[in-house]
């Protein structure tokens, strides 16, 4: 049996198994730290005999250097409490067993990998398009980290003031690409989601415009062999096929694969596993933990 956190900024989902069919999960609350961990400690310690591992897809940002002092903290964030917070030596510490640790998005690119749409794929993209936009990139067959870890939500992408007006509102950048294409983003400029936003509505066209813009350049720096999206906004289903055309358009012909010249139809694919593609990431995690422990 291994074990799962996905420990998001509004729930945590904790689970117990080994795969989607026998996952086991209980969903928290994200409040204060011990309010949000001591429930989810109660809930693993009813499988104790048979848990080899746990681990931990989390929000962040997050340090993921092995080799650093803080390896497994919540590093800045603003939410009360979390700032700084040992998560991984928590688990560690309560449970007594290996512990995995990555971003949230990560999790779900290797949930996606692994049960989902992007199988037996070496190099593939996960985006997910929710209250943020976050991207978990794997690269011959490994999740990238670098530096830090990446930040694709926060890159810079053409803005048209007179198309649209609308600033943006990503705290730290304004009109980057969560900051024009998040959910909240949707929120404040038509004052409704995006699935309540009729199929003519200019508001699709703008949004899967500035995906696409996000999309074309990963396509151009990661040469992914699929994009995979996901995340609340996603669940608008007019805005998949308008992505397809808007990247196709944008590339202009210039990559040449069947994949995307045929009008990208399974090169930009839906997310299969939905709201538990971050605690099946966080099952791969653990699995991992466990083979090097
Ligand atoms: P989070 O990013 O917090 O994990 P989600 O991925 O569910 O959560 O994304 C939440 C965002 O998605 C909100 O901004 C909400 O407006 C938007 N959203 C939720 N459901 C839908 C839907 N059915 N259609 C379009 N947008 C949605
Ligand atoms: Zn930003």
């Amino acid at each position: 049996m291994l074990g799962a956190i996905e420990a998001g900024g509004t729930k945590f989902i904790c689970g117990v198994g080994t795969g989607p069919a026998d996952l086991e999960t209980l969903q928290i609350p994200t409040s204060a730290p011990a309010a949000t961990l001591e429930p989810a400690m109660e809930f693993f310690r009813r499988f104790r005999q048979e848990l080899r591992a746990v681990g931990i897809a989390s929000f962040g940002p997050v340090d993921l250097h092995p080799e650093s002092r803080t390896y497994g903290y919540i590093t800045s964030t603003p939410k009360p409490g979390w700032r700084n917070f040992d998560l991984a030596g928590l688990v560690r510490k309560e449970l007594a067993v290996p512990v995995g640790f990555d971003t949230d998005v990560n999790g779900a690119a290797l949930g996606e990998a692994r049960w989902g749409a992007a199988q037996g794929l070496s190099d593939f993209l996960y985006l997910t398009v929710g209250t943020g936009i976050g991207g978990g990139a794997v690269v011959q067959g490994r999740l990238v980290h670098g530096l830090v870890h990446p930040e694709m939500g926060h890159i810079r992408i053409p803005h048209d003031f007179a198309r649209d007006p609308f600033p943006g509102c990503c705290p730290f950048h304004g009109d980057c690409l969560e900051g024009l294409a998040c959910g909240p983003a949707i929120q404040a400029r038509w004052g409704r989601n995006a699935s309540e936003l009729p199929p003519d509505h200019p508001g699709l066209v703008l949004e899967a415009r500035y995906l696409a813009l996000g999309l074309a350049n990963w396509v151009c720096t990661l040469s992914p062999q699929r994009i995979v999206l996901g995340g609340g906004v996603m669940q608008q289903r007019e805005l998949l096929p308008l992505i397809r055309h808007e990247l196709v358009d944008l590339l202009n012909g210039y990559i040449q694969a069947g994949e995307i010249t045929d009008g990208a139809e399974r090169y930009i694919a839906p997310a299969i596993l939905g709201s538990r593609a971050g605690v099946l990431g966080a099952l791969v995690l653990a699995e991992a933990a466990a083979a090097q422990a």
